[in-house]
């Protein structure tokens, strides 16, 4: 076992940082007189909206801690868990020195956040069953590796990774192991939010963005150990969750059940267009999923999503990701949605 130590994977420049301490971080209540700010007190006709938001979400992650049965001080939030993403390369890695390892084909923003700020990618394929290539990994593993990115299920594969493996990286790398849980809702298994608690390098990413219908308030989670998650807040920007976001956040996840509807009425869809789709003869494979899309292997991959773009449907194309030949990801959509789908797959076939 790897011993882990923070300090020592922390960017020097990020350890000696003073951050930037916004007027509204000094207070915490409300009834006072706030001329901190510069913000216009006289235009109160607009619910709030005047003055700059929590910069720490705490009613936010109040509702979330008792959703998620973490405490607060364990909970970073981010403008989408992208943002989250591009923090911890930036907390970590000296562009130009330092790097990452990712394990394709998986979600496309590790590489590009990495490459925005100029730290390397390594890439170690997923085996032939979608799992993750460990030895590999830990062969490629270096000096300079600071954080590894893994995503279960994964997208665009949408299977979960197994257990075992993201065990043995977390027990064998010195740097963080990055989790990527966005579509966890979906799948029938439990969180690595358990086990954050047993790993000091475990990082878990969730969002608001899929199974809480919520995409567009781009509210997404980093949960760790409260090291970590006080250097995210020390490097994020200051009112980086807008107001709006957070109200209409702690409403939809205060309302009872609104997540599990959703998710019921997906999963069953999931398994109906699963069966549709094999059924054609142009469809080799429809893999398996823990997640709210279907990874979908046809003869001629491009040949069906050109097909489905002129009738102004539009699915992911991912043939050419590795491993994903002639693979087109699907969306499970609403019922109508899948319909329109397939009908014009039976068009195609004609
Ligand atoms: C959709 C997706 C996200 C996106 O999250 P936002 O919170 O909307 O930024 C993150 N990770 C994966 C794997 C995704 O598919």
């Amino acid at each position: 076992m790897k011993q882990f130590n923070l300090e020592s994977i922390i960017r020097s420049n990020i350890r000696s940082l003073t951050p930037y301490s916004s007027a509204r971080s000094e207070f915490d209540g409300s009834d006072s007189v706030l001329l901190d700010a510069n913000e216009n007190s006289i235009a109160t006709g607009n619910n709030n909206l005047n003055r700059y938001p929590d910069p720490l979400q705490q009613e936010l992650k109040q509702v979330i801690s008792s959703v998620k049965k973490i405490s607060q001080g364990n909970i970073f939030i981010g403008n989408g868990s992208d943002e989250p993403i591009d923090l911890l390369i930036r907390m970590c890695c000296t562009p130009g020195v330092d790097n990452i390892i990712i394990c394709p084909p998986t979600y496309g923003m590790y590489d590009v956040a990495a490459k925005i700020n100029d730290v390397a990618v390594q890439t170690v394929v997923l085996t032939n069953e979608y799992q993750l290539n460990t030895a590999e990994i830990l062969k490629q593993v270096n000096e300079y590796t600071k954080l590894i990115f893994i995503c279960t299920p994964n997208n665009p594969t949408g299977n979960i990774l197994n257990d075992s493996d993201i065990q043995l990286l977390l027990e064998n790398f010195a740097g963080i192991v990055v989790v990527d849980e966005a579509y966890i809702d979906f799948a029938d298994k439990r969180s690595w939010l358990c086990e954050l608690s047993k790993y000091p390098n475990l990082v878990v990413l969730q969002t608001l963005s899929k199974a809480w219908g919520l995409a567009a308030l781009r509210i997404g989670l980093a949960f760790g150990s409260q090291p970590i998650i006080m250097l995210l807040n020390k490097i994020k920007a200051p009112y980086n969750v807008n107001y709006l976001s957070q109200q209409a956040a702690i409403q939809a996840l205060t309302k009872n059940n609104s997540l599990s509807n959703t998710v019921n009425t997906l999963k069953l869809q999931r398994q109906h267009l699963a069966k549709e789709l094999i059924s054609f003869p142009f469809v080799s494979k429809v893999y398996p999923s823990d997640a709210n899309f279907l990874l979908v292997k046809f003869t001629n991959g491009n040949a069906v999503s050109n097909y489905l773009l002129s009738k102004k449907i539009v699915v992911r194309n991912r043939s050419n990701q590795p491993l994903c030949k002639n693979c087109l990801r699907i969306t499970v959509g609403s019922p109508a949605e899948n319909d329109l789908l397939i009908t014009a797959l039976k068009e195609y076939q004609s």
